[in-house]
């Protein structure tokens, strides 16, 4: 793999430490954000062409799920935007959490578009991302024994869920 695209994963994996550490996380099952119910609007601001099909990849990938999309704000915001200086190529973030904290309102993804990506890395990240606002956090090789999971935190990651992240966004949400 080359060294731009490793660097990519890398920093895939460091931002779910982030949430992770976040006090404020609250999470059913998965190491995510609980989204605060099954009916997700999705909406993007200034995409590029590149980050408008990742978000209407993602968006589609959730649709699979029990989780049911619509276009329109409040609740997935996506954007993207150049943060140079940092490793992460893109982060999901809550934006605005329900009243207890336990669950998440309005959800951010930024796509960082300091970095390179190939067409198909926008859609393995454009499920990723939305991914994480299933409640859904990373998947490793031990348990996607056939390497067909956009949850991965490495190269080989597919840019669908899988049965098992489909399962797991039922149980989390
Ligand atoms: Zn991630």
């Amino acid at each position: 793999m080359s060294r731009t695209t490793r660097s990519l994963w890398i920093a895939l994996g460091a931002l779910l430490f982030t949430s992770l550490s976040s006090p404020a996380h609250a999470g059913h099952d998965n190491k995510s954000f609980d989204p605060d119910n099954r009916k997700q609007a999705v909406k993007g601001f200034n995409l590029t062409t590149k980050g408008k099909g990742a978000m209407e990849w993602g968006k589609e990938q959730l649709e699979r799920s029990v989780i049911t999309t619509s276009w329109g704000g409040g609740d997935i915001e996506v954007h993207d935007y150049k943060t140079t200086g940092v490793t992460w190529a893109a982060q999901t973030r809550c934006k605005n959490w329900n009243a207890l904290w336990t669950s998440c309102d309005v959800f951010t993804i930024q796509f960082n578009t300091a970095h390179h990506h190939t067409d198909f890395q926008w859609l393995t990240m454009g499920c990723h991302e939305f991914g994480h606002t299933a409640d859904l956090g990373h998947r490793k090789a031990s348990n996607d024994t056939d390497n067909n999971s956009c949850m991965r935190s490495t190269t080989a990651a597919h840019y669908k869920f899988d049965k098992h992240d489909l399962n797991a966004i039922k149980a989390g949400t």
